[in-house]
C-alpha cells in the first residue's frame, strides 16, 4: 500500500490533507482514486490507514481510519558515521540503513576517503539526493521517521558534536575486542539494553588511520572487529548496524 507522511498540522477533525509535491504524486503518478486506501503517517509517530475523501486542486482530504499499533521503529537511535565510500556505494548504504531502521546517517570525509566534497554547492547537491533516497526507503520499509541525512563532514567536522550515549567504531586492525566486549552493548541474559543512542563508525575504502580511531577512542568510543574478514565499506555498516539492532535495539527479540 502506498504511504504518506504528514505534519500533524496538516491533520484536522481527522482528516489528512495532502498537499505539494505529494498531492501530485498521489494523483497524477500512482492515479489514486477517491476510496481507494492508503497509509498515513502523522508527525513521523503514528501511522493509519486512511481513505481518499476527495482529490481537489493541490490539497487531497483524506480520512484517517485506524490507528496502527505495529511498534515500527527500534527503541536505540543509531547514528551511522559512514566514511564517505565511492560512486554511487553512498545510496546503497544509505537505502539499506534505513531497511535496517537507522535514525540518522552522517557522510564523513576521511582522511582516507578517495571521494572529498569540496565546495558547499557539491555538498548540498548530494545531500539532497541522499535525502531523497533515505525518503523513498523510508516509505518502502514503512518507517514512521525519514531519517535524516546531514550534509557531509569532515572528520574532525563530525568529532565535535557527537550527542550520542557511546560510540562504537568497526575498525580492520582489531584483532580482539568484538561488539559483545564494549561495556554500554554488553547487558545481562535476562535485561533489556537501556541505551538509548549510540553512533556507528564505518571507514571508507582506504580505511580508517590510526589519529582517527585514537579520536573516537579518546571520546569513550570502542574500536570492534567484525570478524577476521575484511568487509567492503557497503557491507560493514550494515552488518553493523544488524549484530547492534539485535543486541540492544529491536531486532533481538
Ligand atoms: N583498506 C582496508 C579495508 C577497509 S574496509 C584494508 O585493506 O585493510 C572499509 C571499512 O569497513 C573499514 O574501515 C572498517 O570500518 C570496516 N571493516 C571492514 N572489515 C572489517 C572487519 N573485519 N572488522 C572491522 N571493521 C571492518
Amino acid at each position: 500500500m502506498h504511504r504518506f507522511f504528514v505534519e500533524k498540522s496538516h491533520v484536522r477533525d481527522n482528516i489528512a490533507f495532502i498537499t505539494g509535491d505529494d498531492a501530485k504524486h498521489l494523483e497524477k503518478v500512482l492515479r489514486l482514486k477517491v476510496g481507494n486506501t492508503i497509509e498515513v503517517v502523522v508527525g513521523e509517530e503514528q501511522e493509519y490507514l486512511g481513505e481518499i475523501m476527495t482529490l481537489e486542486g493541490k490539497s487531497h482530504q483524506v480520512k484517517l481510519l485506524e490507528p496502527s499499533d505495529t511498534l515500527r521503529e527500534s527503541p536505540l537511535k543509531i547514528t551511522l558515521y559512514q566514511g564517505l565510500p565511492k560512486a554511487s556505494k553512498m545510496e546503497l548504504i544509505i537505502q539499506k540503513a534505513v531497511e535496517l531502521g537507522v535514525y540518522r546517517i552522517v557522510p564523513v570525509m576521511n582522511e582516507r576517503s578517495v571521494v572529498q566534497l569540496k565546495t558547499e554547492k557539491d555538498q548540498l547537491k548530494k545531500q539532497e539526493r541522499w535525502q531523497k533516497i533515505a525518503y523513498e526507503a523510508a516509505k518502502q520499509s514503512k518507517r514512521l521517521i525519514i531519517p535524516r541525512v546531514t550534509l557531509p563532514m569532515e572528520f574532525n567536522e563530525a568529532m565535535v558534536n557527537l550527542s550520542e550515549e557511546g560510540q562504537v567504531v568497526a575498525y580492520e586492525d582489531e584483532k580482539k575486542t568484538g561488539l559483545k566486549d564494549v561495556p554500554f552493548i554488553n547487558k545481562d541474559q535476562d535485561q533489556k539494553s537501556s541505551l538509548r543512542s549510540i553512533g556507528l563508525w564505518v571507514g571508507p575504502e582506504g580505511g580508517f588511520t590510526k589519529e582517527e580511531i585514537k579520536s573516537i577512542k579518546d571520546k569513550k568510543g570502542y574500536s570492534v572487529t567484525l570478524g577476521p574478514r575484511i568487509l567492503r565499506t557497503e557491507t560493514a555498516g550494515l552488518a553493523l548496524i544488524t549484530m547492534v539492532q539485535y543486541e540492544c535495539g529491536d531486532l533481538g527479540g
